[in-house]
């Protein structure tokens, strides 16, 4: 069965089925007195569901951070004044059980839900609904902890996984995950990849297929689950198994060396990343730098806006943590995908092409201000930069600017230091801001090219919107060309080019992108570095300029990407054709 591939590795054991049905709730008449019993029964759910969760996210931040950013979330959802007052509101008017009420709640949101085609609030769908089943289980009085009593090795198999089901689980005995729900970026998969436990999610139909104690395969390498293999099967897979973990300890040997083509030419491979929790574990990945830090993700869990102070000390911990090593902090871009009630609430018909990025800073110039004077008093600890999102013209890199001077301005008023110096950077990823590079060349020290954000732009497909997923093309002759024409720029106006966008970290098109042009960085997931990073040290920018110059001949994408792949697949058959070089690698390692 076909799924995505949410965390890498090959798991082979016994599937564990986890009834993730939902409870059958039936409506049940109150008299007045007893409908005021049962508010107060509710409100205990409520409370005891909010200390569940404050335990769960204690024991997340061990397990992995940016799953406990994603618990505050649930935490904000139980203070929500429309989920428990609706409910009550519910319980009072009508008469009923607080199990009632509450999925009345529930379906109110969920239809709201339905008639929303974004992939963000899709997620907080799921969250609601994961929440809500956890307060239910709480007023039938259902234990929490089913997980709890696994004994041997598993493979984790269900519809859905809650945070509490997942922070439960014996990590020694899962193995696994499997889950019909979820997509790529659903909390299970972040779990997983933390823990490196293969996972593959949104497998349509799964638990009908499987039995608890079945023998499965979980390959989350290729996003496949194979129930009851054949021995010739198995052995395949325990193979593929075997070379994955000694691929991924092979890749992690070069950590300490530089990203350097065969002929002496150096890119420095940064990180990205969206919490400063992350921090601590860039070093084992070899990272030479974070190239992006989206700081958007401080406001997510926030429930007052961050100020001045705690960014400060947020940028601050970063900083000190990468030592002397740079540290681009891109101001917040909130807007599309990334909507955070507190920030904003109001309604777009095109997010999009609404107001995201430094667009919302200038119309809210305080917000920009407090995250310029946390950026300048952070930038005494270490090499700081600052980067502008969604540029689309000089102007906006000019009023950022004259926002950044008075911040400057009323530092030194207060006599608080700063680097006097701190580079000032935009991100390219607008077609505007790709047309026009030469003008905002002028105006910034350093450009980031965005290539998520460049692709939806210049192919007009939206980057979340799964109907024209097949048409979000990385290969395009008209992203290369931009690319090509991005780079090329910066190196004649003598400026630092890098690029931060997931294609910055794809190992496909490593080898194309240092063909393009003079690239001084690439950051990407941390995870991929080390991928990145052998590909680089095993071509020479010669031939890398060759096949860039042979793929801009090209005229369809379908051509270049067949191209690409098949070229990577001769060069790096242990790294891009891993089913067959698997088994032939095995008889050679
Ligand atoms: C991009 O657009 O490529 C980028 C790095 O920014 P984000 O994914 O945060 O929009
Ligand atoms: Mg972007």
């Amino acid at each position: 069965m076909k799924g995505i591939a949410v965390s890498t590795g090959v798991a082979i054991g016994k599937a564990y089925l986890l009834d993730s049905t939902k409870f059958c709730i039936l409506k049940h008449q109150l008299s007045e007195l007893e409908a005021e019993k049962e508010v107060d029964r509710f409100r205990e759910a409520i409370e005891k569901t909010k200390l569940q969760m404050t335990d769960i996210k204690k024991r997340a931040k061990k397990v992995a951070d940016k799953y406990a950013v994603i618990l505050d979330t649930y935490s904000l959802l139980l203070d929500d004044d429309i989920l428990v007052n609706d409910t009550i509101e519910n319980i009072k008017k009508y008469k009923t059980n607080a199990e009632w009420a509450l999925t009345q709640t529930l379906n109110n949101f969920l239809k709201l839900f339905d008639n929303i085609n974004d992939e963000y609030l899709k997620g907080k769908k799921d969250d609601l609904d994961l929440l809500v089943q956890t307060i239910l289980r709480n007023l039938i009085g259902h234990s929490q902890e089913s997980l709890s009593d696994i004994q041997e090795p598993v493979i984790i198999v269900t519809h859905s996984l809650s945070p509490s089901d997942t922070i439960m689980m014996p990590r020694n005995f899962v193995k696994g995950m499997a889950t019909e729900a979820g997509g790529k970026t659903s909390h299970v998969g972040i779990f997983a990849a933390a823990l490196g436990i293969p996972a593959i999610t949104g497998i349509k139909g799964l638990t009908s297929n499987i039995n608890s104690g079945d023998q499965i395969i979980v390959d989350g390498i290729d996003g496949e689950v194979i129930i009851g293999p054949s021995s010739e099967t198995l052995q395949h897979y325990a193979k593929k198994q075997e070379n994955y973990r000694k691929y991924e300890e092979r890749l992690l040997a070069n950590i300490h060396q530089p990203a350097e083509t065969l002929d002496g030419h150096q890119v420095k491979l940064l990180a990205n990343i969206e919490s400063s929790q992350e921090i601590k574990s860039l070093h084992k990945f070899g990272a030479e730098g974070v190239g992006l830090y989206r700081t958007e993700f401080l406001y997510l869990a926030a429930s007052v806006l961050p100020e001045e102070r705690e960014l400060y000390e947020n940028f601050k911990l970063v900083v000190q943590e990468m030592d002397s090593k740079p540290v681009v902090i891109r101001t917040m871009d909130i807007g599309m995908d990334k909507q955070f009630g507190n920030v904003r609430n109001d309604d777009e018909d095109n997010p999009a092409l609404g107001l995201r990025g430094i667009r919302l800073s200038l119309a809210k110039p305080q917000l920009l201000t407090d995250q310029a004077k946390g950026i300048l008093r952070a930038s005494l600890y270490g090499d700081v930069k600052i980067l502008y999102p969604m540029v689309s013209s000089v102007t906006e890199i000019i009023q950022a600017n004259k926002i950044l001077e008075d911040a400057k301005n009323d530092l030194r008023k207060d006599q608080i230091p700063f680097n006097e110096n701190l580079e000032v950077g935009a991100m390219i990823e607008t077609p505007a801001a790709a047309i026009c590079i030469d003008h905002i060349l002028k105006e910034v020290d350093f450009i980031s090219i965005g290539t998520n954000d460049l692709i939806q732009y210049l192919l007009a497909v939206d980057r979340v919107n799964e109907n024209v997923a097949h048409l979000y093309q990385p290969f395009h002759p008209s992203v290369l060309r931009s690319l090509k024409n991005i780079i090329q720029s910066a190196e004649n106006a003598g400026k630092k080019v890098s690029i931060c966008g997931e294609l910055g970290g794809d190992p496909m098109a490593t080898m194309l992108l240092l063909g393009l042009g003079k690239l001084d960085d690439l950051s990407m997931e941390p995870h991929s570095i080390p991928k990145v990073k052998k590909i680089i040290r095993t071509i020479r920018l010669d031939e890398a300029r060759q096949l860039a110059d042979n793929v801009l001949e090209m005229s369809s994408p379908d051509e270049i990407t067949s191209f690409i792949t098949n070229e990577m697949r001769v060069r790096f058959p242990e790294d891009f054709d891993r089913d067959l070089s698997f088994e032939e690698k095995s008889s050679s390692t």
